[in-house]
């Protein structure tokens, strides 16, 4: 939503078939982070703005596997629909892609058939939350990391041989990283670095801040970019939480901060370069870090991710660049400048929804400003090493590794049923309940295949 002028429907779909645009896909997604889509042609494109298009209400409680569950009682029948809109704020929100020829994309709002607001669109919840740090003064940026592992198309066999972080590495994968890089520039995307990751044939893309709903929308557009240069160059990419059991994670970490009166609002003069504004966002995050991460990274297989030593947010601690916590301060330096400071969720991955990723956490380091919550020490070690008695003793715990412990933590977060409202919490959960009865009948690498491409 803007405060502009609205776009010229008309204008813009001449456009987009004087560029050969035959069609428009309006993805948007659901509470297991998988991307669904609905393409219209370019012809329906200003009828699909107006009035949406028609989609099933209990897209709201498809789970991972496709099942759809009944559990949740606001919509515990298949009866219902609801309108899909792309959201067409400028001229250049429907994105012709460049590794699609022929298609643009455009991100989707969900709204009640009768075009009022549906309690399920995560789009929406992240919007309130956008306005609500404008209330108390703030704009934030965020940015997305993406990890993502590949593999060949014809014989499952790793793209790259490695080793971790290495130019060799790249090598292995040239074509499709200049396909990338210009397919990303092309559609609109920033990034700051791609790199070799440390994981078996791992790479990692690194998104540009933007405002949250802007750095959501490129998150998801990245996706399918990523994913069709790679289909381009005969390559596949998991983005899954964890692409097997042998292998590292893929984090797709959380990187924010917060902005007042055009400057970085973490900086300041005191430890580490933070303000108190700084020191409370990030005593916030950390309060919040049970709950939070429910909705940053709550798939069966982020559970599975979340190991010590992986740098994936094991245990519930912050340090100033400290790899291994949970929370990540990224602070500013001399050479960096006073507008570097930000704040690394590592525990985040691509089965979160982003909307809703975004939305928890900026709802929860806002929360730490709102009632100055104090802030622990930073702990600079791997705490994976400290038996239970030392991590006890510095109030350290792991973060949850089961469906039950997981579960529980979402349902006791205040913080979480606020920001999510009872209805999509309720949709929310339910999804998590049916992907864990999944998870219970199937091997660990049964599930691990089973996300593997999903994302
Ligand atoms: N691959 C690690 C993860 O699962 C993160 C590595 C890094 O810190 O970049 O989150
Ligand atoms: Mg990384």
């Amino acid at each position: 939503m803007t405060d502009s002028q609205p776009v010229d429907l008309a204008h813009l779909t001449h456009t987009l078939r004087d560029d050969n645009i035959v069609g428009v896909t309006i993805g948007w997604v659901d509470n297991n982070g998988v991307v669904r889509s609905r393409t219209v042609p370019t012809a329906e494109l200003a009828a699909a703005a107006r009035r949406g298009v028609g989609i099933t209400s209990v897209f709201a409680v498809f789970d991972s596997h496709d099942g759809i569950t009944f559990a949740h009682g606001g919509l515990a029948t298949p009866s219902g629909d609801v309108r899909l809109i792309p959201v067409i704020d400028t001229t250049s929100s429907v994105v012709p892609l460049a590794g699609q020829p022929g298609l643009a994309w455009a991100h989707g709002r969900q709204v009640s058939a009768d075009g009022s607001a549906w309690p399920y669109d995560q789009r929406a919840v992240l919007e309130r939350q956008v306005r609500r740090a404008a209330d108390a003064g703030f704009e934030v940026r965020a940015g997305f990391e993406i990890e993502c592992a590949l593999t060949r198309e014809s014989d499952g066999l790793p793209a790259h041989r490695g080793p971790a972080y290495s130019a060799n590495a790249m090598r292995d994968v040239d074509e499709f990283v200049v396909q990338l890089l210009r397919d990303l520039s092309r559609n609109g995307l920033g990034i700051g670095q791609i790199h070799a990751e440390y994981g078996g044939s791992q790479l990692e893309i690194a998104l540009s801040p933007l405002d949250p709903l802007a750095a959501a929308d490129a998150q998801v557009l990245a996706r399918q970019t990523i994913h069709a240069a790679a289909r381009a160059r005969g390559l596949r990419s998991s983005f899954a939480p964890l692409p097997s059991s042998s292998n590292a994670g893929n984090g797709w970490h959380l990187h924010t901060s917060l902005v007042r009166d055009g400057h970085n609002a973490l900086t300041g003069d005191g430890e580490h370069g933070l303000s108190e504004t700084g020191r409370s966002y990030i005593a916030g995050l950390v309060r919040e870090l049970p709950g939070l991460v429910a909705v940053t990274a709550p798939s069966s297989g982020s559970l599975l991710r979340r190991r010590p030593g992986y740098w994936a947010g094991a245990f519930g601690f912050w340090g100033v660049e400290n790899r291994e916590a949970a929370v990540r301060l990224v602070p500013a330096t001399p050479l960096l400048g006073s507008e570097h400071t930000n704040v690394e969720l590592k525990a985040c991955d691509a089965s979160a929804n982003p909307y809703l990723a975004l939305a928890v956490t900026i709802a929860a380091g806002l929360s730490g400003v709102a009632d100055a919550a104090p802030l622990p020490r930073p702990v600079q070690e791997d705490v994976g090493g400290w038996d239970d008695a030392r991590r006890e003793a510095a109030g350290i715990s792991p973060l949850a590794t089961t469906h039950d412990q997981q579960r529980e933590n979402l349902l006791s977060s205040a913080l979480v049923a606020d920001v999510l409202g009872s209805d999509l919490l309720g949709a929310f959960v339910a999804c998590r309940d049916a992907d864990a009865a999944w998870a219970a009948g199937h091997t660990e690498d049964e599930l691990l295949e089973s996300l593997r491409w999903i994302y």
